[in-house]
């Protein structure tokens, strides 16, 4: 199966993706993750992308696409992945359609998020993520056990440097601007609307009884 997870910042996309790929096995992709690890090791990629991220805005369609061309080439990718983050353009959108088909990849079952834009601030100044594994944590709703550090492999969390209110509040405008444009797209297609202000648990449980269904049989 391919699933994309889509929402504003802050509604809960890497929170749910753990959940998604431990129930179907197949391979969390996050494009954010991945500018990250660029802008990390220094790439040309990496360069380019930085400073549109500090400034909350989006990346050229032609970098992320070329990304996850080459990600998909990958062999993991073959049964199906989840992409997290991508894509966030109606030209993203077009581009990953194609590639579907191309690879011979069923349509995406789409999962959109909503919580409104003053609990996103409110989530979004509490985060704190694992630069090592991508673990996601908030100070206030999911904390992690010793303070500061990644339950799982003990490195020390970061607060990412696009998580101010001020380019939280520049994100929420290219989301309305760019990204919301592609639910319209999607109207037609496997698309669920779920609202996120829910405790994480309760969010996947709605989406693990739209995806059960649709498990028995899928061959990717
Ligand atoms: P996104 O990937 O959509 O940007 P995240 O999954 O990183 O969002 O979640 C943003 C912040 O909100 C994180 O600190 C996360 O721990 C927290 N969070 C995510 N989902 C929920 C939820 N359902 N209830 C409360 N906090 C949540
Ligand atoms: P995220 O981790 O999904 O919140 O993404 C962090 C930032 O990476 C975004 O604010 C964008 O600047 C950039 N980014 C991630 N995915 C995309 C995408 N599909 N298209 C354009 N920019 C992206």
């Amino acid at each position: 199966m391919v699933i994309l997870l889509f929402g504003p910042p802050g509604s809960g996309k890497g929170t749910q993706s753990p959940f998604i790929t431990d129930l179907l096995k197949i391979p969390a992709i996050s494009t954010g993750d991945m500018l990250r690890a660029e802008i990390k090791a220094g790439t040309p990629l990496g360069q380019q992308a930085s400073e549109l991220i500090s400034a909350g805005r989006l990346v050229s369609d032609d970098m992320v696409n070329a990304m996850l061309v080459n990600r998909l080439n990958r062999p993991d990718t073959a049964n199906g992945f989840l992409l997290d983050g991508y894509p966030r353009t109606v030209p993203q959108a077009i581009f990953l359609d194609r590639l579907l088909e191309e690879k011979g990849l069923p349509k995406p079952v789409i999962f959109s998020l909503s919580t409104p834009d003053s609990v996103i601030v409110e989530r979004i100044s509490a985060r704190r993520q694992c630069p090592k594994c991508g673990r996601i944590y908030n100070l206030l709703f999911q904390p992690p056990k010793k303070r500061g550090r990644c339950d799982d492999d003990g490195t020390p969390l970061i607060r990412r440097k696009d998580d101010t209110p001020e380019v939280v509040r520049e994100r929420l405008e290219e989301y309305a601007r760019l990204t919301s444009p592609v639910i319209q797209y999607y109207a037609n297609a496997d698309y669920h609307h779920l609202s996120a202000n829910r405790p994480p648990r309760e969010v996947f449980r709605d989406i693990e009884e739209i995806l059960r269904p649709r498990m028995n049989g899928a061959t990717a």
